[in-house]
């Protein structure tokens, strides 16, 4: 098979990526939207995963960009460098998604080799999602219930120093936090405690709180 000029055929957005058996890449939760619950949503660490052939020593680096709409400014979210081995004949790569997703609407990841004329366009949906209400019923329910969390954990690292926080939650008015954690703020936003910059909380928040509601309902609609 003659490959000719290099090649992008494919990409598509996961919620992780890692390299498997044989140096295959296993994907797991595979979409092509997702909700957000407050914006800016920084916290995800999902992945864009690309197939290109016929890359060569003079073309074998693959650059990642993003942008609200198809004719936003882009901005890079990073590039990689592929390993060129004697029979390969294509190459599969991924990267961390990171960006800041200021608004609901679509936006385009923009996928090129540089030095050469090959791009991908690939869309991805970002939903608002509605803010979870939990009415007293369903506050009782958790109260109740011996197999539902109580509370949640999460962890957020700052994408700026990396610095580690624990945030805890609950829909529970009642709820205790565990000592040396941090409780999730009205304003949606914590001070890292790694550089000082401010880094916003409101979008998980709504993700985790969204999650009991989820399981809530599920256990009351189950037992009757
Ligand atoms: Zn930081």
């Amino acid at each position: 098979m003659k490959l000719g000029k290099p090649k992008l055929t494919s990409a598509i957005f996961c919620n992780s990526a890692s390299i498997g058996t044989a140096g295959k890449i296993d994907c797991k939760g595979v979409f092509t939207s997702f909700f957000a619950w407050a914006y800016p949503t920084v916290l995800r660490n999902w992945r864009v995963v690309a197939t290109a052939f016929g890359l060569t020593e003079d073309s074998k680096q693959i650059v990642f960009e993003i942008s609200f709409g198809v004719r936003g400014r882009r901005k890079r979210i990073g590039q990689v460098e592929v390993t060129l081995a004697e029979e390969d004949i294509g190459n599969t790569v991924f990267l961390p998604l990171a960006n800041r997703f200021e608004k609901p609407g679509i936006y385009v990841v923009h996928i090129s080799i540089p030095g050469t004329d090959e791009r991908l366009r690939v869309p991805l949906q970002v939903v608002s999602a509605r803010w979870p209400e939990f009415t007293d019923e369903d506050l009782e329910e958790l109260r109740s219930a011996t197999n539902l969390p109580k509370g949640f954990k999460a962890t957020v690292d700052c994408i700026e120093c990396g610095h580690l926080h624990v945030l805890e939650g609950s829909p529970l008015p009642e709820y205790e936090l565990q000592s040396g954690v941090l409780s999730f703020p009205e304003s949606g936003w914590i001070k890292c405690g790694g550089c000082g910059r401010r880094v916003h909380v409101k979008d998980l928040e709504g993700q985790m709180l969204s999650a009991i509601h989820g399981a809530i309902t599920r256990a009351r609609d189950g037992s009757g």
